[in-house]
Formats: C-alpha cells, structure tokens, sequence
C-alpha cells in the first residue's frame, strides 16, 4: 500500500492541522458538521516536504493520486473537469499548519478554457460572469503560476473602463470581458512565449505546484521568520469546487468575524460585497457593506449565516474568522479559523470566554500570544498635544495605538529610513503582502484603498502596529512622492501622525506617550502569574526603567549595567581623567569622584525596587568607549586633563584593539584596574546599607555580578577585591547584612567549567547575547550584513540573537546549569540575554529549570505570559 498524500474534506477533521494544514482541517470539520461547504480534497504537507526533497518535482505517485481524488471529487459535486455542458471549476488554496494570511497564493476558477467558458456561459446562461471567471482565471493563473506582474493586467482593465467610459469592474459587459480575456492571453503568450495552458489537468498540476513554490517565496519566509513558523511544515493544497460570488446580483462574498478584532466585542463584524469573488472584498478595490446590512438585503442568508457562525464559534470555543460565498442566494462557507485579533481584543475575549463559561482560565492563558502583549504597552498620543491637533482627515480605525513619524511611500522607503534611526509612517494606496517588512519597521500605515479586513488592516493588527485604512479623500501619487488631504500637500519626509483607535489622522507631529492598560490585563495576568514557576526579572539601569518594569510585574532586576551611569556630565570626566592617569593612587583619586554620583544612582534604584532583589554587573565594556574620537573634541579633553593632545592620543592609541568585543573588557579590566571593582562595591554595599537603614523591611542583600568571566581563578581574583571591601564597609557600619557575588557566563569556557566556577559564584546569570555571539564566532554587530543570505540559504531560519539557538548555545546553558548545580545545590541561574523576553526561549529556559528571565521592561508581561504558558504546556 503507498503512502497517502491525499484527503478528501469528508476524511479529514480539525485535529489533522498538521498534515492537512489550519483550512483543509478545518474545512473537513465544517464538511463534519454538515455545514455547506463545496467539496475537494486536500493534498498534505507531506506532499508539499517530499517536493521539495524530491528537488521540486512532483513525483509521478502523488500526480497519479490527485486524479484518482479529481475523479472522487467530480462524482460527489456531479460535474466534470473541462466538461463544456456541465464543467467543474475548482480553486486551489494554499493553507499551511499555522495561518499566514495572504502569504502564499491562491487561484480561483481553474478548469476554464475558450471551450469550457461557452459551455458555462450557456449552462448557467450568464455570459458576463463566465467570461468575468475566465479573465479572473487567466490574471490570476498567469500572477501566480507564470509569475508574471499583476498590474500589466490591471492596466488592461483599466484601459478597457476607460474605452467603455466607466468606472467599476463590474459594469464591463461579457463582450468586454471576453476582449480582455484575448488581451491577456496574448500578453501571456507574449512573456511567456508559449499559449496559455487549456488542458484543466495540466492547469491543476501547474498551480498545485506554484502553491508548493510559495512556500518558500520571500515574504513567507519573512513572515515565517517573524512568527516562528519551521520552513520545515511546509503547506498544504486544498483543491476545492468554486462557487460564484460573480454570478449576479444575488450573490455575493464576504468575510465576518464572531466578536470585533479590534475591541473583541461580542457582536457578528465583517463586511461583504454583492458580485464578487473572494479577493475583491480584502483587496480593497470596492468598498464594502457591513455584514449587518445583509440581514436587510438577504434576511434567510443572513439568519443562516449568524446560526453558523455561532455554532462555529461554540465549537472551537475561539473567535472565528469566517469566509463565506453567496451564490444566487445559496450560502457556501469556505473557511472558518480561529481570529488575528489586537491584543486588547485577545485579552477581552479570554476573559469573556472565561466569564461565559466556554473556557477555563487555563485555557484563556493558553490563547493570548505573548508577544501580542507589547501592542497594549505602546504609545497612545499625549492627551494636550492631541487636544492642541485638528485632524485633517478621518478613516478606519483599522489598528489601535498612535502613530506619529515621517511620510514614506515604498516599503523599501521605510526600511531605508529606519535604518537610519527615523521613525516613518508609511503611506499606500493600499498594502500588499510584498510590503511587510516595510510594515513591521513603520511607527503606523495609512492606505487610501481598503476596509477593515484589507490587507494593511490584518497584518497591523497582527503586528500590533497602528493602521488606519481606507481614506478615500486622499489623492496620492506614489512615483512622485506626494499625497494631498485636507487641503494640505505631504512629500516624503514630512510629519503626520496616526490615531488607529479613532481613524484620525494629523497632518503634524503629535507626540506619543507611553500606553494604559486596561483592567482585564490584570485579571489575565493574574490567572498567567498563578501558573508560572520561572521568576521574571528585567534588564534596566535607571529609576525610570526600574519603576516601569515593576509597574509591568517585574519580580526584581536581573541585570542593572552600570556603564551607562559614567557617561553623564561631571562622571565621564572622571572616568577619563581615570583612564589617562599612569598610576594606581591617580586612578582611585579620579575614581573618588564617581563613587557618589554611582552610590547615589544604586540608592535611587534600590528605593524604587521596595525590596526586591537587583544584579548589578560591574563595568563591562573596553574602556576605548569612554574617550573621545573627533579631533576637536581630543583637544577639548587634552586642554580639560591638562595634557598634551599627542599624550592624550598616545593613550587613546594604546586603547585601540582589532576586536574589542574580545578584548580588555568585562572582568578583565578589574585584574587591571582593581580599584575599579573597589570603587564599585563600596558603591553598591553603602547604597545597600543606606536603604537598608531608612527602610529595614527591605532587607536589601546586594547582588553584585562580574562579568565575562572564564576561568575560576579570575572570578576569585575580582571577587576578593570585592569581598574584602564588602566585608570591612559592613563591618564598619556595625550592621549585619548579607550580600552576594555571582557572575555572568558569557564566555564558552565558564559554561564548559561550570562546576569549577559555581565553587566561587553565589549564582549565574547566562549573558546569551555574548554568549551566543563567541559560540557562534560572529558578531552581533556584524551579523546583520551576512544573515540574511543564512536565511535565504535555510541555513538559519532565525536571527540567533533574537531567539535562543536552543540546538547549540542551550545545549551549552544547559550543561553549564547542571555543572554548576552539581557543585552548588542551591545556585541560583537566571537569563539577562535579549532572550529573557523571547517566548521560545523562555519556554526553554522554564525546561532547563532556571530560576528566572530576565528582560527589558516592557517585555516583562511577555515573559510573565511565555513562563505560565510554559509551566501549562510542560506539566
Ligand atoms: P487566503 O489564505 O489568502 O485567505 P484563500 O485560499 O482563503 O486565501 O482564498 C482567497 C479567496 O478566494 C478567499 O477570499 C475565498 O473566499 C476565495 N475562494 C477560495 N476558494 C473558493 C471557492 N471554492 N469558491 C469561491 N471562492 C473561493
Ligand atoms: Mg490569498
Ligand atoms: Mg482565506
């Protein structure tokens, strides 16, 4: 017996997501529940892997197979392929394990010929909407199939309205249809130098392939990438009998959701439009009616449509996302899948769903994405300055937040000036899935074309990025960089600012503040912190960011870097006037003057932690960072050191190394410089016994970190300077208090002598971005020049900064964890790598067992959320 590569609908259910993809399980369970669904099959993921193993061939086994199910499927609907008196059209969908929203491509009304088109135009007696199908067919197969551009049909059609002297699509009769459909051949055949294909079999294995190929198109992997999805899933085809939205008056295709994405309010949200095909309503060519007004056009097709959609949503116990098509008054559902939402809208529905008794709380800790959460923790405009703000225009209010930066029109645009450290707003006539990496790097998007459900409206919404859509009164010129609205003219690199809550949209920079967050947050969070074992911490150096991490739920500070506090005004004089000086009593002389500033600074941060434990890591980076580089300001800092400017740049010359990144930095500069490590402890110990003493409740027990550590002898070298200042500050002040020395690994020689190392540290803290950065031998400075063509080449599948190489680096965390534990029972290990606040790696680190994360303040509730969700899916 071969292996099976293909399902129909009536063989499949939702639970076989991973080999039929989310809409073949999904449109199997609908075929289930006896909801009308045109039939097909489905051809597996597996499918779509061994073509790609089998050196993107389809292999003549699976070929053999699909036709065995085309005839299967040609008896259940009681059509034929290419049957000119009765045809069978079918579409052929893409629809992988995890949803990826117009990533890869779909082809409707496959099968037609100039034979097969008579015969449908004469069957169904509607001439227009065969050959609307037929040009429909032709655009779509040779865009997806053939790969050839869109918008040269586009201007065809657009000549044609122009010839006729209309304005809609939809007022082009058959005749014209017909002529289009001959122009589009015969630029096909022009490209592509061979006529368009007219046997359906042919057309079929032709688009089954293209749908395998988009798997790996550019903008999947990009989305992949930004959604850890595995290249290795792969997606599955859907091959599916079409009904007409197209064939009339009383039809019609429509998208709705059971609660508002964007509020998740309960309540049927969608929109529709009468005469068309699927993509016209999420492309944002005609402006859509909300669903609500079908109850008065179509009220049986309404009530049948609501019935299912609430017996959908009971179901799944989730929010649907409903495709529907209507077809001469018929209802035909073609796709229902758990909803993108805002995360306002996630955490309204979880608790809704919770309050309704369709779920537990487990279950509704599970559902919310943690990363959607930073979308609740972004700015919303400054209450004054938006009082001060008149609106030049209003449009959909597509995706919440505020959104103010400089005008751009291309997503390469977007990119380009973010690079630069500008914050953009990108502006469209309307976006398409070729746009998204401009989208991801823009403040918000405004498009011109489009509704509530349009391509910009979706993915802002899934990014969390603030969209405002639709604003018909906007005249753009995208070649010319330019739009006008309100009477006001906007080029590229002029001001507007976004409100995706209100669809107001500003013609002048509005600022942002910081984001409120709602009453359901903390319910949520408190059923997430409930479930979590791993501690949260976060990486911050200041009162400010300290008093914001704790206000997000931060259990403490993880890692407190202290380079930043030497390069305020009077102390980065210090630090030079350190660094020029030749010997030790010049060095602590200098270095007298910082200890207040940095005593101070530890004191404020204590008062604002009430008690809660902080690392501090002592100075980390080369000291070449603390002199300056211009030659004015060299001769500045010579004339303020009175000295030479050739002394001082024999000094800035002797700091010069090849890789400071490998040089004389972290711990080492201790072993150099003790009486840095000196300064710093009597900073953090006075610090600690001042608070201690005007607050005894706190019983602050410092945390004191060397860093970049990778031999024993040199961490007990460091930590003796710190344990004898320690030991005779407490002694002095004549009051008990505890403290701690630990220290970083970061370096592959601490984590392979973990049991050594653990004999002399009071806890580790795994520092992954240098970690990660000397495992792999690449910089993480420099890494961004070569990744991408690692991506490319499915080398890597994800930047190893950003996401925890779990395969290699973990391996290491891991073995060093258990090492150091085997010499220290009770080590404490945490993470303050930019992994702290990564879900993956965070479900790793819970794994492993560490104690905590540690992560920039806002994405502490991200890391709080990934610990729960974590503990829950590893019970
Ligand atoms: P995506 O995954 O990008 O949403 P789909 O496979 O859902 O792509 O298809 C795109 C559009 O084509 C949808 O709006 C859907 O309504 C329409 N469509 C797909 N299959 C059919 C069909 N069998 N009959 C009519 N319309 C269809
Ligand atoms: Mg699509
Ligand atoms: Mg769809």
């Amino acid at each position: 017996m071969s292996h099976k590569y293909v399902y129909l609908f009536s063989e499949g259910n939702k639970d076989m997501r991973e080999l039929l993809g989310g809409k073949g399980a999904n449109l199997a369970e609908m075929t289930l529940a006896g909801m009308p669904v045109p039939q097909g099959f489905t051809v597996s993921t597996e499918a779509c892997t061994k073509y790609y193993d089998d050196g993107k061939v389809i292999v003549p086994e699976i070929e053999n197979e699909i036709k065995e199910y085309l005839a299967k499927m040609e008896e259940i609907c009681g059509k034929k392929f290419g049957d000119p008196k009765n045809p069978l059209l079918v579409s052929v969908r893409s629809g992988s394990r995890a949803s990826m929203p117009g990533m890869m491509d779909t082809i409707l009304n496959l099968g037609l010929n100039d034979v097969v088109v008579e015969g449908l135009a004469a069957f169904t007696g509607n001439a227009r909407f065969a050959y609307d199908s037929y040009r429909r067919f032709v655009q779509m197969y040779s865009d997806v199939v053939m790969e050839m551009s869109k918008s040269e049909f586009e201007k065809l059609i657009d000549a044609m309205k122009e010839k006729k002297g209309v304005k809609m699509d939809t007022e082009l009769d058959a005749d014209d249809l017909k002529e289009l459909v001959g122009q589009f051949k015969a630029l096909y055949k022009g490209k592509m130098g061979s006529d368009f294909p007219t046997e359906p079999f042919d057309q079929l294995m032709g688009a089954v392939k293209a749908v395998f190929r988009s798997w790996d198109n550019p903008r999947a992997n990009v989305y992949r990438r930004m959604n850890d999805i595995p290249y290795s899933w792969g997606t599955a085809v859907n091959v599916q009998a079409m009904v007409f939205g197209n064939s009339g008056d009383n039809s019609g295709t429509g998208v709705a959701f059971t609660r508002d994405p964007a509020t998740g309010e309960k309540k049927l949200f969608g929109e529709y439009l009468i005469n068309a095909q699927g993509e016209d309503v999420v492309a944002g060519i005609r402006t859509p009616s909300q669903i609500s007004h079908l109850h008065d056009q179509m009220p049986a097709v309404y009530d049948e449509f609501a019935a299912i959609a609430t017996r959908l949503e009971n179901h799944y116990k989730d929010m649907q996302d409903m495709e529907f098509t209507i077809e001469n008054g018929k209802l035909y559902m073609l796709q229902t899948r758990n909803g993108k939402r805002t995360a306002a809208a996630a955490l309204q529905i979880a608790v809704d769903l919770v309050d309704e008794g369709m779920i537990t709380e487990e279950e509704a800790v599970l559902r919310v994405d943690p990363k959607q959460l930073d979308a609740l923790l972004h700015p919303q405009f400054d209450a004054k300055a938006l009082k001060a703000a008149k609106p030049i225009g209003k449009a959909l209010a597509a995706s919440p937040g505020a959104a103010c930066g400089k005008v751009v029109f291309t997503a390469e645009a977007a990119k380009e000036w973010h690079d630069k450290g500008e914050k953009v707003v990108l502006v469209r006539l309307e976006t398409s899935p070729e746009d998204i990496e401009g989208m991801a790097v823009a403040q918000g998007i405004l498009t011109v074309r489009g509704g509530m459900t349009s391509h910009a409206a979706v993915v802002a919404r899934g990014m969390g990025t603030c969209c405002v859509s639709g604003c018909g009164e906007i005249t753009i010129n995208e070649e010319e960089k330019h739009f006008e609205l309100g009477g006001q003219n906007f080029h590229e690199g002029d001001y507007i600012s976004l409100d995706g809550t209100t669809g107001a949209i500003y013609g002048e920079a509005v600022p942002t503040v910081e984001a409120a967050i709602s009453g359901n947050f903390d319910r949520f969070m408190g059923w997430a912190d409930s479930y979590r074992t791993l501690k949260v911490r976060t990486n911050a150096d200041n009162p400010k960011d300290a008093a914001q991490a704790v206000k997000y739920g931060a259990e403490g500070i993880g890692l407190c870097r202290t380079e930043h506090m030497f390069f305020e005004g009077e102390r980065i004089k210090a630090i030079r006037e350190m660094i020029v000086s030749k010997t030790a009593e010049g060095r602590a002389t200098a270095l007298a003057k910082i200890l207040p500033y940095q005593q101070g600074d530890f004191e404020e941060m204590y008062r604002v932690l009430e008690g809660r434990p902080m690392t501090i890591r002592f100075l980390d980076p080369p000291l070449h960072e603390f002199v300056p580089t211009k030659e004015e300001d060299i001769k500045e800092l010579a004339d303020e050191l009175k000295i030479t400017v050739t002394e001082l740049k024999n000094v800035i010359a002797g700091l010069h190394e090849f890789n400071p990144m490998m040089g004389h930095r972290g711990c080492r500069l201790a072993v150099t410089y003790p009486e840095i490590a000196a300064m710093q402890t009597t900073a953090v110990i006075n610090a600690a016994l001042t608070v201690n003493k005007e607050h005894p409740e706190y019983n602050i027990i410092p945390e004191i970190m060397i860093p970049l550590v990778g031999e024993i002898k040199e961490l007990k070298f460091v930590k003796d300077i710190v344990t004898s200042t320690a030991n005779k500050l407490i002694a002095d002040a004549g009051i008990e208090m505890e403290y701690h020395v630990g220290t970083m690994i970061e370096i592959p020689r601490a984590a392979l002598t973990a049991d050594e190392i653990a004999t002399e540290a009071d806890f580790f803290s795994f520092g992954t971005n240098d970690l990660t950065q000397m495992t792999f031998g690449f910089s993480r400075d420099d890494a961004g020049k070569f990744l991408d063509s690692y991506y490319e080449n499915k080398i890597y599948e994800s930047d190893p900064f950003a996401r925890l190489d779990q395969h290699g680096v973990g391996k290491l965390v891991e073995m060093a964890t258990k090492l150091g534990r085997s010499a220290r029972s009770d080590l404490k290990v945490g993470i303050c790598g930019e992994h702290g606040g990564d879900p993956s790696s965070v479900e790793f680190c819970h794994k492993i067992g560490l104690n905590y994360v540690s992560c920039s303040p806002f994405r502490v509730p991200i890391a709080r959320l990934a610990a729960a969700q974590a503990a829950l899916n590893n019970k």
